[in-house]
């Protein structure tokens, strides 16, 4: 009894030591960082680790822990960020500017002052796949269709009700939208539950390698009367679905839509050293790190400073300044 009792309390005293040192603030020589990412079967969370891997590696220069935390995506990612339960995450560029800038899922909460933007990424495709057997072969094929848009604390959600606006559609009214996360979309599909789903991700995914190599045949459908909202939204571009990356998918030849680019956001709260750390790591590791996911394939030095609308962290910045990539 006593002893169990003393165990307990050396159980308590660690358990407190542990979670004393857990914030990035804390600890004289060891800083722990959680890097938000998204569903297990994207991009984000292998970014994530792709990240952690290069700072973590330096552990004894830095004394940075950096671990990875699935999440449900980019607008979660931003407000864990702002309310100090992340010191990092990947964010779609569209959403980096809606939250600095406190429009869409912001307009209620206002500008996110104190978010900061690290580099960008991998870019991203607004990705629709639809069953085979369910009729939908162009996005007006919807109509009437269960469609997964995406949950609430994704980053597609928003580019999912975008879409249907420039096709003058409503996901209120015109579909039976769910609000799946993305990793458990693929198999809902299989199970044949919903018809289609939006996911903007980087390619190759596990998601739609799953979902393109069931026994329910799939193919991706063009998104691709967008003029209207490459018109309205700066942060949206014209993309395409690599479809020779999906061996299982119906289709024939890339399809056709717009997209946006993964970025890595962080908060003005966050301390200079731990994100120049992370920066230089990243960057002076680029071609290690790009051989750690294929979306990553097309980043070059430069290209990781475009895309971002937040204000640079000063730790990233200093960085960029030091290697001439700024003036
Ligand atoms: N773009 C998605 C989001 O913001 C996540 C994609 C991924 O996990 O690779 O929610």
């Amino acid at each position: 009894m006593k002893k169990s009792f003393m165990s307990l309390v050396v159980l308590l005293a660690v358990v407190l030591a542990f979670t004393g040192c857990s914030k990035e603030e804390s600890g004289a020589s060891r800083t722990f960082v959680t890097i938000g990412t998204g569903g297990v079967t994207g991009v984000y969370y292998p970014t994530g680790g792709a990240i952690s891997k290069m700072v973590n590696k330096k552990y004894d220069e830095y004394g940075i822990k950096a671990t990875v935390e699935s999440t449900g995506g980019s607008v979660f990612n931003v407000n864990a960020i702002m309310a100090g339960d992340l010191e990092f995450g990947v964010v779609q560029s569209d959403r980096q500017f809606q939250a600095y800038n406190g429009t869409a899922d912001w307009e209620e909460a206002g500008a996110q002052e104190k978010l900061r933007a690290v580099f960008s990424i991998h870019p991203e495709s607004v990705t629709l796949l639809a069953a085979d057997d369910a009729g939908i072969e162009s996005f007006e094929d919807l109509k009437g269709k269960v469609v997964n848009i995406g949950n609430p604390g994704s980053g597609q959600r928003g580019n999912a009700i975008d879409a249907f606006e420039a096709y003058g559609m409503d996901v209120e009214t015109d579909i039976s939208a769910e609000g799946l996360k993305a990793a458990e979309a693929a198999k809902m599909l299989q199970d044949g539950r919903i018809d289609a789903y939006f996911y903007t991700v980087g390619h190759p995914n596990g998601s739609f390698k799953e979902a393109t190599s069931g026994a329910r045949k799939a193919h991706f459908v063009a998104i691709d009367d967008i003029d209207s909202l490459l018109e309205k939204y700066s942060y949206y571009a014209a993309s395409y679905v690599p479809v020779s990356e999906y061996p299982g998918a119906s289709n024939e030849g890339n399809v056709n839509t717009f997209g946006v680019k993964a970025t890595l956001c962080t908060s003005a709260d966050v301390s200079d050293e731990v994100v120049y750390a992370l920066t230089k790591e990243v960057f002076e590791n680029l071609d290690e790190f790009k051989g750690l996911h294929p979306a990553f394939a097309v980043l070059t030095q430069e290209s990781m400073l475009a895309g971002l609308s937040a204000p640079l962290h000063p730790g990233a910045e200093k960085y960029y300044r030091e290697v001439g990539l700024i003036k």
